[in-house]
């Protein structure tokens, strides 16, 4: 059967943030493991390892005069300083994921989205909402991989970062990992059904093809008169 429509195949870039403990990551996890088609950018950063990183798959880790360097070297789609280390997009690979229909997932700060919403106007920028923030705390001490000072700037950061949930296209509140997961794939769906991704309709001549309707020996609706 002919296609009515020709839509962008072009993957989508969606950007996720939300504050540290506020779940992003599970979410994304739980995401990934019931989608295909779809490819989690890992960011390079200055920050040492913490119990339960993985090397080359939460992030590359390397240090701050790598970081620099390649920050010299224009490697990075965007880059922020957040709690006093360096973290950034490789821009390595993007682009080829995106030609090939791949939707590409990054998982980054608010200062870094902004960014990449300003070289990507069609990004489609996601915040995950923790479901309160008595819970925000509850996660972030609970953690207990951090000492206090820390925990307490995280908390500091949250809140700054919250005040910037407008400049998002998208806000989803992490009640429950399997709601937000089933709500950015939700978002995902409907972004790729805008009217905006369509690059051509083939429709033929109107009058032809209502003539050649009505002249089809097959075609009996009585209520139908000529
Ligand atoms: P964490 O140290 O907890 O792994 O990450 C701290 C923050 O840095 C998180 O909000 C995380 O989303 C963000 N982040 C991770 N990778 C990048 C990146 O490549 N660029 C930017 N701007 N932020 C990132």
């Amino acid at each position: 059967m002919s296609k009515i429509l020709k839509q962008k195949e072009r993957g989508s870039l969606i950007v996720i943030s939300g504050p540290s403990g506020c779940g992003k990551g599970t979410i994304i996890k739980d995401f990934l493991s019931k989608h295909d088609n779809v490819w989690l950018s890992i960011s390079c950063t200055s920050r040492d390892m913490r119990p339960g990183d993985i090397a080359d798959e939460t992030y590359f880790f390397i240090s701050r005069g790598e970081f620099e360097e390649k920050i010299k070297n224009d490697e990075f789609l965007e880059y922020a300083v957040y709690n006093g280390n360096y973290y950034g997009t490789p821009k390595e690979h993007i682009e080829e994921k995106l030609t090939k229909g791949i939707d590409v997932i990054l998982e980054i700060e608010v200062q870094g989205a902004l960014k990449v919403k300003e070289i990507v106007p069609e990004a489609i920028c996601i915040f995950i909402m923790p479901p309160s923030m008595k819970e925000l705390r509850k996660r972030l001490v609970g953690r207990g991989t951090e000492d206090k000072e820390k925990v307490l700037n995280r908390f500091k950061t949250a809140y700054k970062e919250i005040n910037e949930v407008t400049r998002y296209n998208y806000v989803v509140t992490n009640d429950s990992i399997e709601d937000a997961s089933k709500k950015i794939a939700a978002i995902i769906m409907s972004e790729k059904c805008r009217v905006d991704r369509i690059e051509e309709v083939y429709l033929n001549n109107e009058e032809e093809e209502i003539h050649e309707l009505l002249m089809d020996k097959d075609f009996v609706n009585e209520d139908i008169k000529i």
